[in-house]
C-alpha cells in the first residue's frame, strides 16, 4: 500500500532567487501524520513538501493521498486533491483551513479531518482499508501523551534550514482578533515534559527549533520543561509572547536552557492598534523592556509586525522602521493585517462590508484583502514594501545588528536572506 503525503507550496518561503533553501524549518505536520500510520497497514510512505521539491503527480499512483493546508495555499491543496480524485484515488484533507472551513474543504476530499489528528487520522486509514471511510473525523478530546516520533527520515532534509523541529505545547488561550489559532478553538494542551525531553535527546542535535505557537501561558509547565532541558546543553529557538518579560524566573530558565532566539509577535508600535487587535498584553513600554532583557541574555529576536489595523494610518510604517532601527531588532518581519476566515477579524470586516476578496491565494499576509480604514489598500501595500526594503538596506542591517550584538554570524546570514527577499518582495506575493 502506498500513502502519499503532500504539503503545497507557500509563496513567501519558496526557493528561488536569493534562496538556496526553503527559508524555514521542517514543518511537523506530515512527518507526524506519517508516524501515526498503523503498522498493520504495512504502508510505503512518501512525503512531498512543495516548498522544497517539485513533483510530477501524474507519474505517481498512490493508494491514498493525505493533504494539509493553511488558507494561503489551500487552493493548491484543492487542485492536487481534485487531480487525484479524478483518477479515482481517495483523498483525505486536514489542516488549519479545513478545520476553519469544513463545508468548503469537503468538496475536494473523500474525507476531512478537523482539529488534532492523533487519534482520528489512524482511525480514518483503518476505516478506509475496511471500505468504511467516513466523510469527516473530529477528535473532541485529543490526548497529547505517547505521540510517536515524527518520521523525519521521510523528509528531503537538505531543503530546510533544519529538520530538528519539535513541539511541546499546542493551541493558545488568548484571543487576538486576527489569530487563526484561537479561531480553531482547539484548546490549550501540552505533552508530558519527559516525552519532550526524550525526543530532544533522540534528535541528537545541538540546535533544536520549537514550533509551539504560544508556549508560555502555562508557566509552571514551561518552567519545568526549561529546567529539564538545562542538562541537555543544547541551543534552541522558538516562539514566545511578550509576557515572558513579566516573569524573571521564566526568562532566567529560558536563557539557562539554551534559548538562542525567539520569534515575538510585537504586532504594532501603536498602543491603539494593539488594543484594537485585542493584544492587550503588549505595550510599547513592554516592547522596549523585552528587547533589552533578551539582548542582555544574548537571545536574538525575530520581531513580527503587522500593518493595517483600523488605528493605523500612513505614519505607522516609518514609526515601525524607526523602532526596529532604534532597538536593534535582529530580524524584523512585516505582514499585512489579514482576516483569515472565521476569525473575529474576518467576521467583523465582513459585517462592515470591507472584505475585498475571498481568493484564498491572496491570504498570505503580504497582500491587502480588505478595505483599510485610515488609508487606501495601495497605501498599505506600498507601506509594507517600504518597511521591508528600508529595514533590510545594508546600512540598516548593520545599524540593527550593531545595536543587538547577538549571534552575529548567524544573524548576518539570516538578514542577508531577508535582504534578498525584501529586494524582490513583490515577486513573492
Ligand atoms: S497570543 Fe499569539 S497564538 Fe495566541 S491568540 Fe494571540 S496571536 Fe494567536
Amino acid at each position: 500500500m502506498d500513502i502519499l503525503f503532500v504539503m503545497p507550496r507557500l509563496g513567501l518561503y519558496k526557493k528561488g532567487r536569493g534562496f538556496r533553501k526553503n527559508l524555514t524549518y521542517a514543518p511537523l505536520t506530515l512527518t507526524t501524520l506519517a508516524s501515526l500510520v498503523p503498522k498493520e497497514l504495512n504502508a510505503r510512505m512518501r512525503i512531498i513538501d512543495e516548498g522544497v521539491e517539485e513533483c510530477d503527480y501524474e507519474s505517481l499512483n498512490p493508494d491514498i493521498v493525505c493533504l494539509t493546508g493553511i488558507t494561503g495555499h489551500i487552493l493548491r491543496s484543492y487542485e492536487i486533491a481534485d487531480s487525484f480524485r479524478r483518477r479515482g484515488i481517495k483523498v483525505i484533507l486536514g489542516g488549519v483551513h479545513t478545520t476553519l472551513m469544513p463545508e468548503e474543504a469537503k468538496q475536494h476530499a473523500d474525507s476531512i479531518i478537523l482539529g488534532h489528528a492523533y487519534k482520528t487520522f489512524p482511525q480514518a486509514l483503518i476505516d478506509w482499508k475496511n471500505g468504511e471511510l467516513k466523510e469527516r473525523y473530529k477528535d473532541e478530546s485529543p490526548c497529547f501523551e505517547g505521540i510517536p516520533l515524527p518520521r523525519r527520515d521521510l523528509l528531503n532534509r537538505h531543503g530546510y534550514i533544519s529538520i530538528n523541529t519539535t513541539q511541546a505545547v499546542f493551541g493558545c488561550p488568548c484571543s487576538c482578533e486576527f489569530c487563526v489559532i484561537s479561531a480553531t478553538k482547539s484548546g490549550y494542551h501540552h505533552r508530558p515534559v519527559s516525552e519532550v525531553i526524550e525526543e530532544i535527546k533522540a534528535l541528537n542535535s545541538k540546535l533544536v527549533f520549537f514550533l509551539d505557537p504560544s508556549p508560555i501561558e502555562d508557566k509552571e509547565y514551561v518552567k519545568e520543561l526549561y529546567r529539564q532541558m538545562i542538562p541537555l546543553r543544547i541551543s534552541w529557538m522558538g516562539l514566545s509572547t511578550s509576557k515572558i518579560v513579566d516573569d524573571e524566573e521564566l526568562l532566567h530558565l529560558a536563557h539557562k536552557s539554551g534559548c538562542a532566539g525567539l520569534l515575538i509577535g510585537f504586532e504594532s508600535v501603536s498602543e491603539k492598534s494593539l488594543k484594537r487587535m485585542n493584544k492587550n498584553f503588549n505595550s510599547l513600554e513592554k516592547h522596549y523592556r523585552l528587547i533589552q532583557e533578551l539582548h542582555k541574555r544574548n537571545i536574538s529576536i525575530m520581531g513580527c509586525f503587522v500593518f493595517g489595523s483600523d488605528e493605523d494610518d500612513k505614519t505607522v510604517f516609518k514609526e515601525t522602521v524607526d523602532f526596529c532601527l532604534k532597538t536593534g531588532i535582529d530580524l524584523p518581519r512585516f505582514t499585512v493585517y489579514t482576516p483569515f476566515p472565521t476569525t473575529t477579524l474576518f467576521n467583523r470586516l465582513k459585517d462592515e462590508g470591507r472584505i475585498l476578496t475571498t481568493n484564498w491565494v491572496k491570504y498570505n499576509c503580504q497582500n491587502v484583502v480588505f478595505q483599510p480604514k485610515k488609508m487606501t489598500a495601495k497605501e498599505l501595500e506600498d507601506g509594507l514594501e517600504y518597511a521591508w526594503k528600508e529595514c533590510y538596506k545594508t546600512k540598516n542591517i548593520l545599524k540593527r545588528l550593531a545595536k543587538a550584538r547577538t549571534r552575529l554570524l548567524c544573524m548576518t546570514i539570516a538578514n542577508l536572506g531577508y535582504k534578498f527577499y525584501s529586494r524582490d518582495h513583490a515577486k513573492y506575493k
